[in-house]
């Protein structure tokens, strides 16, 4: 019984209101919420699914022999759990390789250390015999702009670290990513001949992050690696504490030709308005690094086990629910704008679902549509009070829906724990040993019973 009443109001309220009875105790979909938990909790299909795509394949970073077989392997997985027009559609992606030279040395006085670093996405390669450099250590763009008289001729180094302070890692990571993101463009503008970047991580450790970052046609292309949170430490006391310091950069990465790719698609078609869609999805491509466990073949497992505990239980929703498995995430975002750009003239997008966070206790969901479709959303939350997901808060989505939300569809994004996401976020540590199975499933459980009521009951 509901706490804030006592025995006698709630007697004295059923005598008065017989429907207060009904009220309290039928909720639409609490069974169908429950049967799926249970389901869930019970099978952990979502981590059976996780260790396939993470032993089986491993890295699969577009335009690689790992992604290829990951669209083939997304393919069949979606076919054995009995989903609907499964297919792929096709796009181009990047191609970039990292080579099998990245490395680092500081040099003090004639003594070299080396470093713990890594080629950041995209990078062009140093000469074969690397780059040997003085360093100017900065913290900001208006830093080296103050700076910039120093700058021609060195290797720059950003070393803002992300700022723990915040209790969100995700705000801490978008304080901190311009660094890598535009770095080597901003040292190029003003003489730089390399960049060497603080790895984005919440981490004191010894591992770089890699990541993307850009170039532009006007400024010279330089080459730009991250570097471990603990070996940043280092080079900066170096820097602080001696006077004649260099540093040794060699990467053997190669931008090729774009290649062709494809996104992965299967649905369970809608009973009654197959048309109307309810789009679910996380992204099949990773970096190179470990095994992209948490980022993102969390959110492929999630998307699976979403779909395929509907199906095992038998719920087809009035409206099609379609899992996709977006490609290139990671670095050109060509999956979310190929599949956004697809003709689907009798279709409607009711609403796409990302789940890109890590393979997290689920805590709720974060909508993006106006205020009348953001409460048609949220009053669902009930129904993921049993696993402690029921914060539908306002603001959320994915990267790959961005597009989607564009063309004015609402967009979700699944909100997990997020306190270690960027421990591991794009480095050799994202590996599977680091996603919990009951965890993982909970993410699932919680995908599963949103896009169901919304599939059903439309929004
Ligand atoms: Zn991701």
């Amino acid at each position: 019984m509901n706490q804030i009443f006592s025995y006698k109001t709630f007697y004295i309220l059923l005598l008065l209101y017989p429907s207060f009875l009904f009220s309290q105790t039928i909720r639409p979909y609490d069974s169908v919420a429950k049967k799926i938990i249970t389901t869930g909790l019970h099978s952990r299909n979502a981590y059976k699914i996780l260790e396939e795509l993470t032993t089986s394949i491993g890295p699969r970073l577009s335009g690689s022999v790992g992604a290829e077989k990951a669209i083939e392997w997304g393919k069949s997985k979606m076919k054995s759990f009995g989903f609907d027009n499964v297919r792929t559609e096709s796009l181009m992606v990047p191609h970039w390789v990292r080579g099998n030279k990245e490395e680092a040395s500081v040099i003090v006085n004639g003594k070299s250390t080396s470093l713990s670093i890594c080629a950041l996405g995209g990078s062009i390669a140093t000469p074969n015999e690397g780059i040997t450099a003085d360093v100017l250590e900065v913290h900001s763009f208006e830093e080296l702009q103050s700076k910039k008289d120093q700058a021609n001729g060195k290797i720059i180094f950003f070393n803002r670290p992300l700022d723990d302070t915040k209790f969100s890692t995700f705000e801490a990571y978008s304080g901190a990513v311009n660094q890598r993101g535009s770095g080597a463009v901003e040292a190029a503008k003003v003489g730089g001949i390399a960049v060497i970047v603080r790895s984005m991580t919440t981490r004191l450790d010894n591992v770089p992050h890699t990541g993307a970052m850009n170039y532009i046609d006007t400024v010279a292309k330089i080459p730009a690696a991250a570097i471990s949170t603990l070996d940043a430490n280092v080079l900066s006391e170096f820097l602080l504490n001696e006077k004649n310091v260099k540093v040794k950069l060699v990467l053997s990465c190669e931008i090729l030709p774009d290649v062709p790719s494809a996104n992965v698609v299967g649905e369970i078609r809608g009973s009654e308005f197959p048309n109307e869609v309810v789009v679910i999805g996380g992204h099949l491509d990773s970096w190179d690094k470990g095994r992209g466990a948490h980022d993102d073949g969390a959110g492929v497992a999630h998307t699976l086990e979403a779909l395929y505990l509907l199906k095992e239980l038998g719920f087809q929703p009035k409206r099609t629910i379609r899992a996709v498995l977006f490609m290139n995430e990671e670095n050109g975002l060509h999956g979310g704008k190929a599949y956004a750009t697809v003709s689907r003239p009798s279709e409607k997008h009711i609403a796409a679902i990302e789940t890109d966070a890590g393979g997290f206790s689920p805590t709720g969901f974060g909508v993006s549509t106006d205020s009348i479709r953001f409460e048609k959303i949220a009053q669902w939350a009930y129904l993921l009070e049993g696993i402690n997901a029921d914060r539908i808060r306002k603001g959320g989505g994915g990267a790959d829906i961005s597009e989607l939300g564009k063309q004015g569809v609402p967009t979700i994004g699944l909100r997990v724990d997020q306190q270690r996401y960027f421990d591991y976020h794009h480095s050799n540590s994202d590996t599977i040993d680091k996603v919990n199975e009951r965890e993982l499933e909970l993410g699932a459980i919680a995908l599963s019973i949103l896009s169901f009521v919304l599939a059903e009951e439309g929004i």
